[in-house]
C-alpha cells in the first residue's frame, strides 16, 4: 500500500505582501526535500479545482461568490489585516480544497493507504463565513464532510496539530457530533479560541492547549493522554491531519519547541489508531509552518512515517 502526494503549481501563484510568512517559496522548500532518493516511491497526483458542490460543504454559497467576485485582476485585495487575495489566490484556494477530496476519494476507495496535500493558502482558520489568518476555504473540513457524503463515513476524527487554534473548524463542526475535533496549540496565541471548556454541542471538540515555550514532552502528553483516547473511544471511519509545522522550535510566529521527531511520532500514533479503527486511512493537509528549514524536514519526517518507515535525517 502506498502514499499519495498532491500538490499544484497554481499554489504559488497565490501572492502575499513581502516580508509576509505565507509565501510561495515555503511550497518550493517541501518539493526540494521531497525531490530526494527515498521520496520516489510517492504517488504523485496534480490538486484538481474542487467543484462548487464541495466547497458548499463547509461554506454557504453566497460565501463562496463573494470570494470569487472579489477575486482581483491586478494588485492585492486585503481581507483582513494578514490575509489577501491576489489573481492567483482563488484558484490556488480552489486547488486546494479540491486536493483534499482527491485524496479523500483516493484513501477511501483504497487506491492509496494514505495521502498528503501540500497545498496553500492553509484553511484552518475559514470558518463557514469567514476567510482569516491567511485562510479562505477550510479542507480539512470539506474532506471530513466529503468523506461522509461521497463515501459513507459516519465518524471522521480530525487531529490539528498546527502551532495555531483551528477556530474555522471548531466553528464549521461545532454543532455536528459526526466529527471529532481535536486541537494542540499554543495559548494564548492567535486567534484566540481554543480553551479546555470549548466542548462543542456535543462534547466532540477537544481542545489540548500548550504554552510557551513547551516542546516535546508536553505535547507527547497531551496527545498520548487526551487527543489519542478521544479518537479512540470516537472509532473514526477516517482520520484527517491538519498539518501544520509552525510548532517547530524553528517557526518565528510561535513558540513552541516540537522538532520534526514529534511530527514523525504523532504521525505513527495517527496510524496506529488508524490501522485499529479506519483500514489505516489517513488523510493529512498542510496548513501552517513558516521556518522553510522546519517546514521541509517536518514534513519529510512527516511523509516518512505515512511510508510506513522509520525516519531518516
Ligand atoms: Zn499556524
Amino acid at each position: 500500500m502506498s502514499t499519495l502526494y498532491i500538490t499544484h503549481a497554481a499554489c504559488l501563484d497565490h501572492q502575499t505582501p513581502f516580508g509576509h510568512p505565507e509565501r510561495p517559496d515555503r511550497i518550493r522548500a517541501i518539493e526540494r526535500a521531497l525531490e530526494k532518493e527515498r521520496f520516489t516511491s510517492l504517488i504523485r497526483e496534480q490538486a484538481p479545482m474542487a467543484e462548487m458542490e464541495s466547497l458548499a460543504l463547509a461554506h454557504p454559497e453566497d460565501y463562496i461568490l463573494r470570494l470569487r467576485d472579489i477575486s482581483p485582476r491586478e494588485g492585492l485585495v486585503r481581507i483582513d489585516e494578514d490575509t489577501v487575495m491576489s489573481p492567483g489566490t482563488y484558484e490556488a484556494a480552489l486547488r486546494g480544497a479540491g486536493g483534499a477530496v482527491l485524496a479523500v476519494d483516493e484513501v477511501m476507495t483504497g487506491k492509496v493507504r494514505n495521502a498528503f496535500v501540500a497545498m496553500r493558502p492553509p484553511g484552518h482558520h475559514a470558518e463557514r463565513v469567514r476567510a482569516m489568518g491567511f485562510c479562505f476555504f477550510n479542507n480539512a473540513a470539506i474532506a471530513a464532510r466529503h468523506a461522509q457524503k461521497k463515501h459513507g463515513a459516519e465518524r471522521v476524527a480530525i487531529f490539528d496539530w498546527d502551532v495555531h487554534h483551528g477556530n474555522g473548524t471548531q466553528d464549521i463542526f461545532w454543532s455536528d457530533k459526526t466529527v471529532l475535533y481535536c486541537s494542540t496549540h499554543e495559548a494564548p496565541l492567535y486567534p484566540g479560541t481554543g480553551a479546555l471548556s470549548e466542548t462543542g454541542d456535543y462534547g466532540t471538540i477537544v481542545n489540548a492547549p500548550l504554552s510557551a515555550g513547551d516542546g516535546s514532552e508536553a505535547f507527547r502528553e497531551a496527545v498520548d493522554t487526551v487527543i489519542a483516547p478521544r479518537i479512540h473511544d470516537f472509532a473514526p471511519d477516517l482520520i484527517i491531519i491538519s498539518a501544520g509545522f509552525d510548532a517547530h522550535w524553528r517557526d518565528p510566529l510561535a513558540s513552541l519547541n516540537l522538532t520534526e521527531s514529534d511530527f514523525a511520532w504523532a504521525t505513527q500514533k495517527l496510524m496506529d489508531l488508524a490501522d485499529r479503527h479506519c483500514g489505516q486511512r489517513i488523510v493529512s493537509v498542510l496548513e501552517g509552518g513558516y521556518d522553510l528549514e522546519g517546514l521541509a524536514k517536518s514534513t519529510a519526517f512527516h511523509l516518512d512515517a505515512l511510508m510506513g518507515r522509520e525516519t531518516g535525517t
